[in-house]
């Protein structure tokens, strides 16, 4: 904890020839002493941090998802569904935008970076899934407003 506390500013990367997390602060890995250079290692830890941050961004694509389901369910409460249907619209149509501001980002974006680096496939992985679930609600939601259309039309 006190190399962390001392050093606030340094920050984590893979070493380029043991893979061990280091941090910027180091002249030498410290599980391989391999030399590192101050200007790759700003890169390297760089780069840690972006597709750390694309990790993220896929978890919160995935939360998104699930909280479609929840206001699709919502929506159908007597009392006070409406708003959950409306929020439940607003996040269906932010939703494809929310995942192409990820791809620019973390695929088509990267400098340097390997698209298919671990943490990115499986943050992909993840946001393959959660377009599945929009795919779904976007389909149920229309074919309602589609029931409730002919059932309209026909009464
Ligand atoms: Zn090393």
């Amino acid at each position: 904890m006190s190399s962390i506390l001392g050093q606030p500013d340094a920050q984590v990367f893979a070493c380029p020839k043991c893979g061990e997390m280091i941090n910027t602060s180091m002249a030498q890995c410290a599980y391989c002493n391999a030399h590192v250079d101050p200007q790759w290692a700003t890169w390297a830890s760089n780069a840690q941090a972006t597709i750390a941050s694309g990790f993220n961004h896929a978890n919160n694509i995935m939360l998104a998802a699930r909280a479609l389901i929840a206001l699709f369910l919502a929506s159908f409460i007597p009392c006070g569904g409406f708003v959950a249907g409306f929020g439940l619209n607003l996040l269906l149509l932010a939703f494809p935008i929310l995942v192409l501001i990820w791809f620019s980002k973390y695929q088509w974006g990267l400098q340097g970076i390997d698209k298919n680096h671990d943490d990115l496939k499986q943050a992909r992985r993840r946001i393959m899934r959660a377009s599945i679930i929009w795919g779904v609600m976007f389909f149920l939601r229309l074919a309602l407003w589609v029931a409730v259309f002919v059932t309209f039309s026909l009464s």
